[in-house]
């Protein structure tokens, strides 16, 4: 199976170990901003988006993040 946002190979929550460990990173902070500042999750992954400290591989996983949202 590859990751859900490249064509590396897959080893956890779907995604390749770059893309596991933003994802891991991402999850994390939303625990800080939620603590702070009561920020709902899609308007976190948007802002974090935007944010232009995010990396690269973290601004792939919350895109990715916001698509699985809207298709809800
Ligand atoms: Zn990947």
């Amino acid at each position: 199976m590859n990751c859900r946002l490249c064509c590396r190979e897959a080893e956890e929550n779907g995604f390749c170990q770059l893309h596991s460990k933003a994802y891991k990173n991402v999850l994390e902070k939303f625990r800080v901003w939620e603590a702070a500042s009561n920020v709902i999750w899609s308007q976190y992954l948007v802002e974090i988006q935007k944010n232009s400290l995010t990396g690269v591989w973290a601004k792939e996983v919350a895109k990715y993040l916001i698509e699985e949202e809207n298709q809800k």
